[in-house]
This record gives C-alpha cells, structure tokens and sequence, in this order.
C-alpha cells in the first residue's frame, strides 16, 4: 500500500510530547517531588504538547506559565462538585450531530476532537468526541440544517482544533459552507498558529486565501511568553490572507491572573495586529479548579488594562453561562 505523503506539520504533530518525563527532562526539572508528579494518572486527559511549544518554556521552572498550562497536576483529582462535565451546555444544545448553536446568526461546528496540545483547563476536556462527525459525509446533517435556516450568517469551526484536520479536507467543508447563499462568515478557532505555528503553510494560506466569505480567526493565546517570532510569521501570513485576528485568553491562576502580565499579552498581540478579543473566566469544568482565579481579579485587571492600552486594545471579560443570548460580561 503506498502511503500518503504526509506535510511537516503533520510530522510535527506525530512527534508531539505524550510523555511526562520526557517533558521534565527537556526541561531540566529532574528530581520530581510526589506532590508534583502524576504520573500515575492523567485523568482521562493524557498529556500533549508540541516540541515548538515546549521550547518557548524556561527550564527548571517548575512554574513557567506555560508548562503549568499541560502539566498534570494532582490536584486535578480533586474536584468540588460545582466542576462538572460539560459547565458550558454544549450537549443540550445540538442541532445536529457535531452543530451547536446557543447563539443568534452564529453556528459552531466541531470538526474534531484532536489537538495539537492538551490545555488542562479546557472545558471541552470530557467532550464525547467519540460520537461526533469527522468526515464530510458525516457533516452533511449540520450543513443542511444551515442551508435549511436563514438566519444564520456565521459559520465557527471549532472541536478540538479545527486546524488539526487536512487541508484537503477544510477547503472542502469550507467550499461547502461557501456555496450556501446565506452565510457571509467564517471563523476558525484555533490553537495551532500558537502551539505549531509551522501549521500556517501554504496549503492553508491556498484555501484561506480565496474562500469568498469573511474571514475571523481566533487565535488562543494565554500569556505573551507564547508569542516568539515564529508564532508571529504565522500571525502575519494568516493577516494577509485578509483574515481579521482576534485572540481569546482564559484568566488562570497562577499563569496570567496579574494586570501586568496581561498588559503584556495584550501589548503583544497588538504588535502583531491581533485584537485581544475576550478574557474569559474559567469555564467550571471537572480537574480545573486549581485554574480558578476570583472573578473580581478579571474585573480589576480589565478596569487597569482599560487606563493603559486602546480600547481596542483590552478584551471583553466575559463569563459562558448557559442558557443566556450571548457570552455574559462581567464589568
Ligand atoms: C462562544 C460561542 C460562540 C461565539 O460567541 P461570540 O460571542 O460570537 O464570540 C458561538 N457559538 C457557541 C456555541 C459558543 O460557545
Ligand atoms: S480545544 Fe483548545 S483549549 Fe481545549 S485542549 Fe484543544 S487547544 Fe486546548
């Protein structure tokens, strides 16, 4: 059987790191304290994260801001009963398989459930994946449930990593999309222009580049520290494409929970032509309660960002409650 050949990003992504020690050792933290180490379990999460993404964490620190984004800690393993599943309500609200839609003219389609890192506070963590579409056959249901519905103008790509699929694949979903009168957007959520910037070759660019729609894509960074020069040669070859960046963060604690450290990401991203876009406070999912950062210090840190930066440069805090019209904002 003759294999497909496969891209470098793709390479890259096989060669992710799933072990923890060998992370320790990339990063000289040697001698790890039982109190640290998890090694006995991952909770059900295991863990990922991409060398290009490794390399941006400074070694023997056992608090980088990034490491502690995928590093299993203990403390997962103990969850007050608030933390739950699905905190967001993704499961009551399905179209169709794989379509949610909690908002009005906005549809989100999850593409996949692979990503190129496993964040531990991601509150899509015990999402069944499992039953959910992957190929274009099986997103057929969503897609005619759009065509189906008028009102909706907007379609999101999310999962999982939207980005993690082929290119050969997207450009067909998204010619799909395109050829439905109606829709006038589409938006990419995505991680991977920050985990493996390499991801933004030009078989990317090529689709991006000439899908008629308009084009929004949000990026995830947490912390400026993710933003090397790597990562903004992506930025900016995605920005030429005409797409429209915008960057979503999640407050953590003990990661990016100080004004300062946020001024700086927000500094960054407008560097790079990137509006910082939300602040979110942490979705309640179960294992990520150690992330929890009170809601009156994204308060604060937004009141201050406010007095130094743009307006348009200091993102929205905002909370998901499920069941209301829109992402609620918390000021
Ligand atoms: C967050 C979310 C959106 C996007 O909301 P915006 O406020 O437009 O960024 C859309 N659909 C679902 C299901 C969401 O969870
Ligand atoms: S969906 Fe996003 S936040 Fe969740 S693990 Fe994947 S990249 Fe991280």
């Amino acid at each position: 059987m003759i294999e497909k050949p496969t891209t470098r990003w793709q390479t890259r992504l096989r060669d992710a790191i799933r072990d923890p020690n060998e992370l320790l050792r990339l990063l000289e933290l040697s001698a790890v304290a039982e109190s640290e180490s998890s090694n006995d379990s991952n909770f059900g999460f295991p863990l990922l994260v991409t060398r290009e993404y490794a390399q941006r964490m400074r070694k023997g620190d056992w608090n980088d801001p990034l490491f502690k984004q995928v590093w299993i800690d203990r403390q997962e393993g103990f969850s007050p009963p608030n933390f739950v599943s699905d905190p967001v309500g993704d499961l009551k609200v399905q179209r169709a398989p794989g379509l949610l839609q909690k908002y009005a003219g906005r549809v989100l389609l999850i593409t996949t459930g692979a990503c190129a890192i496993h964040c531990r506070y991601c509150f899509r963590r015990h999402y069944p994946y499992s039953s959910a579409p992957r190929s274009l056959s099986d997103w057929q249901p969503a897609l005619q449930q759009i065509e189906q519905d008028t009102s909706i103008r907007e379609v999101i790509l999310s999962g999982g990593d939207p980005l993690t699929i082929v290119d050969s694949t997207l450009a067909k979903l998204v010619a799909e999309i395109e050829s439905i009168e109606h829709i006038e957007r589409i938006r990419l959520h995505t991680r991977l222009p920050i985990v493996l910037p390499q991801r933004v070759d030009d078989s990317l660019l090529d689709w991006l580049s000439v899908t008629k729609l308009s084009k929004w894509i949000v990026i995830h960074a947490n912390h400026a520290q993710e933003i090397d020069a790597d990562v903004a040669e992506a930025i900016a070859s995605l920005r030429a494409t005409g797409a429209v960046l915008l960057n979503q963060a999640v407050l953590l604690r003990g990661i990016n929970d100080t004004i300062d450290v946020q001024e700086q990401l927000c500094k960054r991203l407008l560097e790079n032509s990137v509006i910082p876009y939300y602040l979110n406070q942490l979705d309640q999912v179960v294992g990520a309660a150690h992330f929890e950062a009170e809601r009156s210090i994204g308060k604060t840190i937004v009141q201050e960002l406010a007095k130094r930066l743009p307006g348009y440069g200091v993102p929205r805090f905002v909370q998901e409650i499920p069941g209301q019209p829109n992402k609620t904002r918390i000021d």
